[in-house]
């Protein structure tokens, strides 16, 4: 057991632990089957009361204040279980926590607990296809007129674009001020303007696409916190999640390791088992040390933000970085090991092949986290 955990954290590992275990199985396939799948997760979640811990206590959620422990530890037991399963509990949380943050109370009551009933599915939407790693060159607009604000602009790889009911959109209500002139609204699925472009297939499945702003007109009442306020949220909001993100990876890298040992006992090659040879014996022992660290540095990381250190940005960062990199090379192994079969279609280990991917790049690739990093080091 962890030095980072209550009685209630060790409780809600086991009840996603069996609750895993009884309902999830790797059933989805295409894009058609993807969102369906998605859907009915983010309802069973939601019914489960699992996705409640997104939202403060409140409104809608389980605890008084929101803890990135009680997340990493579910998207460790869901990422296990299935990627799709942990996307869709990770984005009703980065669509809802800048509610959280900035939202009035207003904003929360309205928005917060359809999504943590897993009623409502959420998005966050600050990529564009000029501006990925570099968000001060957003280029989306919001102009303001009389008490509404007109939106303009294109966002790419909108996590759940088109199956959401709650976007939160980061646009400029200032260029010339760049990153500084950004701000954050809550815009709601079906307002005029608002268009999905188009769908994006990714190597894993995950709902995800293009969405198209043509004079979106919200009101100014939608908008969260202040003018300018919006790469403060958006940066919040990553820094909180990008140590769920190495939980994540945790979950996946866990799976694989299952899976190495497994398979290394039950193929024979040579006259005997592969688990007997010393060098699989050598991966075996690397795959489950890299897990091991990655872990610490998730939960130390999760338990720097719940008591406010003052390390917890770099903490956050560093767990991600390296969890996310050890998961991997825990998985490469892991395939390595199953040999040819590792390579089938559909098989859990290329499955985690393809779904561990992802976790290198989105809420900051690795070089941004080491840019991060490098900057609080140097501050
Ligand atoms: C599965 C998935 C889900 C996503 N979901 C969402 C979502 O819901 N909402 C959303 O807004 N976005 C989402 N994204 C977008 C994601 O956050 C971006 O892809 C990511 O931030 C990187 O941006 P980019 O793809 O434009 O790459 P770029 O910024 O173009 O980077 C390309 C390469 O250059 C490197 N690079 C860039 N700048 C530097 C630098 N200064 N120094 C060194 N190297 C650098 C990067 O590390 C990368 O290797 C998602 C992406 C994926 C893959």
């Amino acid at each position: 057991m962890l030095p980072y955990f209550d009685q209630d954290h060790l409780l809600l590992q086991e009840s996603a632990r069996s609750w895993v275990e009884k309902n999830l199985a790797r059933d989805h396939k295409d894009e058609a089957d993807t969102e369906a799948a998605a859907q009915r997760l983010v309802r069973k979640l939601g019914k489960e009361e699992l996705i409640a811990y997104v939202a403060p206590k409140r409104f809608g959620g389980v605890r008084e204040e929101i803890q990135a422990r009680d997340w990493c530890l579910l998207r460790e037991e869901l990422a296990r279980g299935s990627s799709l399963a942990d996307t869709m509990f990770s984005i009703q949380a980065l669509g809802s926590y800048p509610i959280t943050l900035a939202g009035t109370d207003d904003q929360k009551l309205r928005y917060l607990p359809p999504i943590a009933r897993g009623e409502a599915i959420a998005a966050f939407a600050l990529t564009e296809p000029q501006a990925g790693s570099d968000i001060a060159s957003i280029q989306t607009r919001a102009v303001k007129r009389g008490r509404d604000y007109w939106i303009t602009g294109v966002k790419s790889f909108v996590s759940n674009a088109g199956i959401a009911q709650t976007y939160v959109v980061f646009a400029s209500t200032d260029p010339e001020k760049k990153a500084r002139g950004l701000s954050a609204f809550v815009v709601e699925a079906g307002s005029r303007g608002l268009a999905l472009k188009e769908k994006t297939r990714l190597l894993s499945p995950h709902p995800i696409g293009v969405i198209a702003f043509e004079d979106c007109v919200v009101s100014e009442s939608n908008r969260l916190g202040e003018e300018g306020d919006g790469t403060k949220i958006a940066l919040a909001t990553l820094d909180t999640m990008r140590c769920t993100v190495g939980a994540a990876a945790v979950g996946l890298a866990r799976k694989a390791l299952e899976e190495a040992i497994r398979y290394s006992r039950e193929r024979r090659q040579f006259g005997q088992e592969l688990a007997q040879f010393q060098g699989i014996q050598f991966k075996l022992a690397d795959m489950a040390t890299e897990l091991e660290a990655a872990r610490l540095l998730v939960y130390q990381a999760a338990w720097s933000h719940d008591h406010g250190q003052a390390d917890r940005k770099k903490n956050s960062s560093m767990a991600k970085l390296f969890a996310t990199e050890a998961a991997q090379r825990i998985v490469d192994q892991a395939l390595q090991i199953h040999g040819g079969i590792g390579l089938v279609a559909e098989t859990p280990v290329a499955r985690l092949y393809n779904d561990v991917r992802a976790l290198r790049i989105y809420e900051g690739t690795s070089e941004i986290q080491k840019l991060v990093i490098a900057k609080e080091l140097l501050k």
